[in-house]
């Protein structure tokens, strides 16, 4: 079992004081925290190699190349693919779904075609179909959701029309902590000839990926979610799906030779980077993937349900408690309200406390919609919290009960 004291002496920032209270860093969902290893990395690599990367014949620009490829597959290995030409460099998530539902809808959708979404999707995994479904007259679908946050298995497999082009679903629900049964979503997908992107921003930094295991079309995920810098994420495709997409953007880095007559595009995954990529953010990632690989996403997995549990069981005990996401299978990110203490409040009032929780609707309205509700109190945990911190909430909670 991880030993969180220890870990937490590798993230500086965990031994902040706010307002003169310790840190108890609840937001994990929208962003982790970076182990010391990682921002040595940032700042070692613009101390000592920077230069950029790909063209340069000089001795710093080929070491800036050979860390940014060595980081591809170091998010190769983590994710299983079976090769780096699968794993292109994005800004994060929601640029790896927004290429997906460019490129593709161009390459492989026309009028009347449909994309199959869930009822708990981040508007990241939502407002990209809609703006292909402007363009092109592609209608959405919705997987709807059971009262404990769960798909409904049923209503999705009655989706399916012979106009079904994509399902385009989240792996694990940034407001309900649900972990959807994808395995099963991508094999109905696949009886029906019809390829899965999965939204791994809320699974990648919490359990084991094996991306050819669950034999997803596509695999997104952010670097700043996964303990790695902003401004990096990584967007996997099938080869056989990215050979016959379209590049998202055009200029440097995804030519193979430019006339002002034609351009060939360059081999994969380098027809989908255009531009100088992120080659300090590709190798912190990878610094931030092996800082994880040492504790092992198994470990991690274990102890953050431990967490949950215990999370749960004793927040259940505050009068008023009601929680949105009770899902058989659910991870690290638990939604709530209390009372009828708005969401804004209660959250406002844990920060003066000391206490980091995100309130509102979380990127996800429509779900919000489906609930009845405008907005939730979400505590999000990742390895470094320990049940003193959980403690520390609920006693904050019930203390902040008693003023209202
Ligand atoms: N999908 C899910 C499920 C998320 O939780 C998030 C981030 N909150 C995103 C997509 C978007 O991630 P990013 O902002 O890093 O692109």
């Amino acid at each position: 079992m991880l030993n969180a004291d220890n870990i937490r002496k590798d993230f500086p920032i965990l031994s902040l004081s706010v307002y003169g209270k310790p840190l108890v860093y609840l937001d994990n969902a929208a962003t982790t925290q970076k182990p010391r290893s990682v921002v040595d990395a940032i700042a070692n690599e613009y101390y000592n190699v920077n230069a950029n990367v790909h063209r340069g014949v000089h001795f710093l620009s080929q070491k800036a190349t050979e860390l940014h490829e060595q980081a591809r597959e170091t998010v190769r290995a983590f994710i299983h693919a079976r090769s780096t030409s699968e794993i292109v460099f994005t800004r994060g998530t929601t640029e790896s779904i927004n290429l997906v539902a460019t490129c593709f809808s161009q390459a492989c959708m026309k009028e009347g075609d449909e994309v199959i979404i869930s009822a708990m999707e981040h508007h990241s995994n939502i407002v990209p179909w809609q703006m292909a479904a402007g363009r092109m007259g592609i209608q959405l679908k919705v997987i709807p959701i059971n009262d404990k946050g769960e798909l409904l298995m049923e209503d999705y497999e009655k989706l399916f029309s012979p106009h079904t082009r994509l399902v385009s679903v989240a792996h694990v629900s940034n407001v309900l902590g649900t972990v959807n049964p994808v395995k099963e979503i991508i094999s109905i997908a696949h009886d029906h000839g019809v390829p899965v992107l999965i939204d791994g921003a809320q699974s990648a930094p919490h359990m084991p990926i094996d991306v050819q295991e669950l034999d997803c079309d596509f695999f997104a995920f952010s670097g700043h979610k996964t303990y790695g810098p902003t401004g990096i994420g990584v967007l996997y495709g099938k080869e056989k799906w990215l050979d016959q997409l379209p590049p998202y953007q055009g200029g440097g880095e995804m030519i193979q030779h430019v006339s002002f007559q034609h351009t060939t595009y360059n081999e994969l995954p380098y027809k989908f980077e255009a531009g100088t990529p992120d080659y300090v953010g590709s190798h912190a990632l990878a610094v931030a993937i092996d800082y994880l690989n040492t504790l092992g996403m198994d470990n991690i997995h274990a102890y953050e349900r431990q967490l949950t549990d215990y999370a749960m069981r004793q927040m259940q005990q505050i009068e008023g408690m009601r929680f949105f996401g009770t899902a058989d299978n659910k991870d690290a990110v638990i939604s709530f309200l209390v009372g009828d203490i708005h969401h804004l409040d209660l959250g406002t009032l844990l920060d003066r406390l000391g206490i980091a929780v995100r309130t509102g609707h979380h990127c996800a309205e429509p779900l919000m919609h489906r609930l009845g509700i405008e907005g939730t109190v979400r505590a999000s945990l990742a390895f470094y919290n320990t049940r003193e911190e959980i403690d520390s909430l609920v006693a904050a909670i019930q203390r902040l009960k008693q003023m209202f």
